[in-house]
């Protein structure tokens, strides 16, 4: 049986940490193809995304072009509303009746996830492969396993990049240089489209 797997987040915009943690995923979890599904709105975070859904989804495509079997898809995105994954992993399922569900995660989303929308439903549809992140802390596979009996987990250690989002958008904001953060086509877009930027202060009289 062909072995999937998903990978979603804000991509916010998509970095270097993701791409490495992504290909790392899909080659130790020996999956078939892999799936990048940006959100449009995480029901974990407060704010909601400063890019809109289309370019965050067009910089992942960018992000990933590279790679035969990882593709980005715009599911969450053309859903709208609060994306949980329960219900992307639903309609993936539908889409592909015939595949084994994997379900890839930052270390860091470890400890929030048994209290996800129907967390023991995603547990049961899709084997779970964590990625080890630097700044993540001891997020132990056991307390996994208590929260949710019967999950079918496992830790990958992937390569250590401390990248975040939040670091690149404040750098864009504060005119800093993103390039080797983020792939070149995703540096380009940003600059193109001045996202991130925060507006030029006003000359004082
Ligand atoms: P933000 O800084 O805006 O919160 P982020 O950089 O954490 O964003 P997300 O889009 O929220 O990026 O992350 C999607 C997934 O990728 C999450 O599972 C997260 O744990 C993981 N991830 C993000 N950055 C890294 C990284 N540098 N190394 C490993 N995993 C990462």
């Amino acid at each position: 049986m062909a072995r999937f797997g998903i990978f979603g987040g804000t991509f916010d915009p998509i970095h270097t940490g993701h791409v490495v943690l992504a290909v790392e995923i899909f080659e130790a979890a020996r999956l078939d193809r892999l799936f990048v599904v940006p959100a449009a709105r995480s029901p974990h975070k407060d704010a909601g995304p400063s890019a809109d859904g289309a370019l965050r989804v067009a910089m992942a495509r960018a992000a990933f072009a590279f790679h035969p079997a990882i593709d980005v898809v715009s599911w969450e995105i053309d859903r709208g509303g609060t994306s949980f994954t329960i219900d992307t992993l639903l309609h993936a399922q539908t889409l592909f009746r015939d595949a084994e569900w994997t379900l890839v995660l930052g270390e860091d989303s470890v400890p929030s996830f048994p209290r996800w929308k129907n967390a023991a439903a995603i547990a049961k549809a899709a084997e779970v492969a964590i990625a080890r992140r630097p700044s993540s802390g001891d997020a132990s596979l056991a307390d996994l396993r208590t929260a949710l009996p019967g999950v079918r987990a496992r830790l990958f250690e992937t390569t250590p990049i401390g990248v975040s989002s939040t670091a690149i958008r404040a750098r864009a904001a504060a005119g800093l240089p993103i390039r080797g953060f983020v792939v070149e086509p995703v540096a380009r877009a940003i600059e193109r489209s001045g996202l991130y930027r925060k507006e030029a202060p006003k000359p004082s009289a």
